[in-house]
């Protein structure tokens, strides 16, 4: 049998699967297959199954053989969610792409409003989880604390809670696919890109079956990624710290050298040689730590140069009217 694909959907739905053999089959056939069936546009889903190790290719690609609208990517090994998911929005078709997880935790039925929202003309949908009770204390406090954190020292600005269900217009997709670098994180450049924003809020449901496979281990990393990503903050910040512990020390030193050895103690402090060399340690120091955040400032620089991020993204009107 041939696959006959339909000519350019109106949008697509990417869902990145790493071993959901126990609940991929149910997400498609209970959740997201009634729920854009019921919208009545035309669609694609691709699902990218990310070198699992359980059974969850072959469910999908029975899926796949079955329905047309049902495309299977599979990728040769584990390449970890980012990864995944880009490689499905490279090959999405629609007008509009949406980007959800295949375990259940981005509810398909909030796709109405999604559409809804781009159909009024945003290009960038952002799904905001209003609750999170299905994880534990450390992810919750977690997400709380690298959220206030990065808001208060990055510079730039995260909504808190928003998460990857994200729909992406066309337009947002064509210039998130000229990204090149490999570090990445989906959410962040889409954020970087910019473009006209909407936000639907939604309760996450506990997974339909399984576990997260994100340990805190790897969501401290995509943490300390996502920030290194869209900062160069914690690298200045070090640099003035030196700044400040040069200066003091400087000043503190020459008190003790004019007070102490100049004018004999008039103050009565009895400083010896070793403050005078605690003083200069320091000073050294502040030194060392200046001159490293300067090295770091020409990394980031080079860093920058090779991600080799567009300069800029033009935003053209909108092709298609729904
Ligand atoms: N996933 C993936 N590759 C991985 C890990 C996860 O494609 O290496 C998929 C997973 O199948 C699910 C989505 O990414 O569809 C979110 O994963 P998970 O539920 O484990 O994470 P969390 O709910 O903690 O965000
Ligand atoms: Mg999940």
């Amino acid at each position: 049998m041939t696959k006959e694909l339909p000519a350019n959907p109106t949008f697509s739905v990417v869902v990145p699967v790493f071993n959901e053999e126990a609940g991929v089959k149910d997400f498609h056939e209970k959740l997201l297959l009634p729920e854009l069936e019921r919208l009545g546009l035309d669609f694609e889903i691709v699902y990218v199954n990310d070198g699992s190790r359980d059974n969850t290719l072959s469910i999908i690609t029975r899926i796949g053989r079955e329905d047309p609208r049902v495309r299977v990517v599979a990728l040769s090994r584990n390449f970890g969610k980012e990864i995944a998911t880009t490689a499905g929005i490279h090959m999405a078709r629609g007008e509009a792409t949406v980007i959800m997880d295949g375990d259940g935790q981005h509810p398909p039925a909030m796709l109405a409003e999604f559409i809804e929202k781009w159909r009024n003309g945003a290009q960038v949908v952002v799904g905001i989880r209003t609750k999170n009770e299905n994880e534990g204390l450390v992810k919750r406090w977690g997400s709380k604390i690298f959220y206030s954190l990065f808001n208060a020292t990055s510079g730039a600005t995260l909504v808190p809670r928003s998460t990857d269900y994200r729909l992406i217009d066309r337009e947002v997709r064509e210039a998130f696919i000229e990204f090149p670098e490999r570090q990445r994180i989906t959410r962040a450049l889409i954020d970087w890109l910019g473009f006209d924003r909407s936000y639907v809020e939604f309760d996450s449901p506990a997974r339909l079956a399984g576990e997260a496979s994100y340990s805190v281990r790897q969501l401290t990393r995509l943490a300390i990624n996502s920030y290194i990503s869209l900062s160069l903050k914690p690298l200045y910040f070090f640099g003035w710290v030196g700044a400040a512990i040069t200066l003091l020390s400087f000043i503190v030193g020459i008190f003790v050298f004019v007070e102490q050895f100049l004018m004999g103690d008039p103050l009565g402090l009895k400083f010896t040689g070793a403050a005078l060399l605690g003083v200069f340690v320091a000073f050294l120091v502040g030194i060392v730590l200046i001159s490293q955040a300067m090295v770091a400032a020409y990394m980031a620089h080079i860093y920058e140069q090779t991600q080799g991020r567009p300069l800029f993204t033009v935003n053209r009107p909108r092709s298609v009217n729904l």
